[in-house]
């Protein structure tokens, strides 16, 4: 992907394009791949980079949800489970298989989760990824040997979905552009086009990098702009109800000697009633979450004293070792765009469920739903994209579509694995300069070659897109990243001529991002 390239097609086109997408989230990025791939004009826009909201900052699980399942939400399950097998198949090289374990510390909850978990198996139906079982304390701590023991009767076994969301992001952009749809980052929507009749026709959008200012006609917009929902409808209407509640949730990244060996733990009743996790990632530990609701959308939310607290104490619980602030590697925080129902509930009570909408103006609105869920969302916003916009009907073929990257059987535990069929690239650009062979940073194994890769090919334009998104090591270890910022500046100014002014005003922007995922 090349965004100078694909801005000049922008240029060139003065016909109207079939679909055009707000926002390069998980939503947004599966509906490009999805009306791409049914062979319409496809343009998504995105005011910063692929995924910098709310779709990188998740808790990494591919998952049916075993806490919609204690709530009834069977409906929701069996859709994220079927979802749940079809990724796994369609992009094996970022997504593995996880297993979990929920420890029993009270007599009623081992045949409690044991028989809730053979009813997952069951409704994965003939996607499941492997069957539950129960573990006795000798086997529990076999796979957790860093459980605390005291109390411990036992375990439930089960299996779910893992993999990397940001570069997942990245790999949808990327098959939507491989069909021909231009996804752009760093291209803000400021306003909406509409006709004598008041339809929506188009928008005008803003280049973030030069200031320059785009009108394009579409015959369909879709809203899929996460928390930022309401902030397009307003453009629509200006008396638009606001209809997105935040809800913060905050992850603590630990080494893994917290959590060694493959399995990870679910807690499935915190104090505040939420589902807990543990789990192995990239060769750290990642533990969360919370749910706290917060009043407005931004793209850096910032974890609250009180839930770092929150985690730290009930990761203290079930961890033989407390883990202290000093112990953290990292924090970081996403905003879950929930759809606020007409009764106030809890933020923890609010259905994970997707909402579909269109306007009076035609303009299309989706929200809430999960990542796992992404393509049926998609799916069913196409579907009805279709209708608004008259287009040919042409029928959906992602549920077996491969995702850019394809590739099987890759060694996750080597960390190139998540470029899949495109490894051979980075290793064709370590054969031509072998100086990008060299680590960015000692204490994690992102390579060089990665940030000069990432820039020529994925469109990745700064230090975060490169630390946060490209690579993961700001969310892996902060210091690391924060003491990374210098290199990955100077090898992104070689790559796009850049002058030293330009790698001070990088360094400087990142480093003041990266210091609110510190602790210490
Ligand atoms: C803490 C947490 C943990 C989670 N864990 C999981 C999990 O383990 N598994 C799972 O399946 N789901 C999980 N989720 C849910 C999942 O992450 C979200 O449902 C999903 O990422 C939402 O994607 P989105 O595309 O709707 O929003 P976003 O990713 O926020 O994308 C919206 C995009 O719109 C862009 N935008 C906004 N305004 C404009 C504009 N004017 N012009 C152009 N672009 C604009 C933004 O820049 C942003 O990139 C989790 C969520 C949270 C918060």
């Amino acid at each position: 992907m090349n965004r100078k390239q694909f801005i000049d097609q922008i240029k060139e086109k003065n016909q109207y394009w079939d679909v055009i997408i707000i926002g390069g989230g998980a939503t947004g990025l599966g509906c490009a791949v999805d009306a791409a791939s049914r062979g319409y004009s496809t343009v998504l826009l995105d005011m910063h980079d692929f995924a910098k909201g709310t779709s990188s900052r998740s808790t990494k699980l591919v998952h049916g949800g075993v806490r919609y399942l204690q709530q009834g939400d069977v409906s929701l399950v069996i859709e994220a489970l079927k979802e749940r097998g079809l990724l796994i198949q369609n992009a094996p090289h970022l997504v593995s298989h996880q297993s979990f374990i929920v420890p029993s510390y009270k007599w009623w909850s081992g045949p409690f989760y044991g028989v809730g978990m053979k009813v997952y198996d069951v409704l994965a139906g003939k996607l499941n990824i492997k069957k539950s079982k129960s573990l006795s304390v000798e086997e529990t701590l076999k796979k957790i040997p860093t459980l605390e023991t005291e109390g411990l009767l036992g375990g439930t076994m089960y299996y779910d979905g893992q993999f990397d969301d940001a570069r997942l992001a990245l790999n949808l952009a990327q098959t939507a552009a491989d069909h021909g749809a231009i996804p752009l980052n760093y291209m803000k929507v400021t306003g909406l086009l509409k006709n004598s009749s008041d339809l929506v026709t188009g928008v005008e959008a803003l280049d973030m990098i030069d200031g320059e200012p785009y009108s394009m006609n579409a015959r369909v917009v879709i809203n899929a702009t996460g928390i930022f929902t309401d902030s397009i409808l307003e453009m629509d209407d200006e008396f638009h109800k606001p209809m997105i509640q935040c809800s913060q949730g905050i992850h603590l990244v630990l080494d893994k000697e917290f959590l060694p060996g493959d399995a990870a733990i679910m807690v499935p009743h915190t104090d505040d009633g939420r589902v807990l996790f543990a789990v192995p990632w990239h060769g750290k530990a990642l533990v969360g979450t919370t749910d706290t609701p917060i009043k407005n959308p931004d793209l850096e939310p910032r974890a609250l004293e009180d839930e770092i607290d929150f985690v730290l104490r009930h990761a203290a619980r079930y961890l033989s070792k407390d883990p202290t602030r000093e112990d953290v590697k990292s924090v970081f925080a996403g905003l879950r765009p929930l759809v606020k129902p007409e009764d106030a509930k809890e933020t923890s009570q609010i259905s994970r469920s997707h909402h579909l909408q269109v306007a009076e103006s035609g303009l299309v609105t989706i929200t809430g739903g999960k990542w796992t869920t992404y393509r049926k969302m998609a799916e069913d916003t196409i579907d009805q994209a279709v209708l608004v916009a008259g287009l040919a009907d042409a029928e959906c073929i992602t549920e077996g579509l491969r995702i850019h990257g394809w590739l099987k059987n890759v060694d996750m535990n080597d960390h190139l694995h998540v470029y899949g069929s495109d490894r051979v690239g980075i290793e064709k650009l370590i054969k031509k300069r072998p100086e990008l062979g060299e680590k960015i940073h000692p204490n994690l194994p992102y390579l060089k070659a990665e940030v000069v890769w990432s820039a020529q090919k994925e469109m990745a334009n700064t230090i975060d897109d490169i630390l946060s998104r490209r690579t993961r090591m700001l969310l892996l270890d902060a210091k690391a990243a924060l003491e990374s910022a210098e290199i990955v500046a100077e090898l992104l100014a070689e790559e796009f001529g850049e002058d030293q002014a330009w790698i001070n005003q990088e360094v400087a922007e990142f480093k003041e991002l990266a210091i609110e995922y510190t602790l210490t």
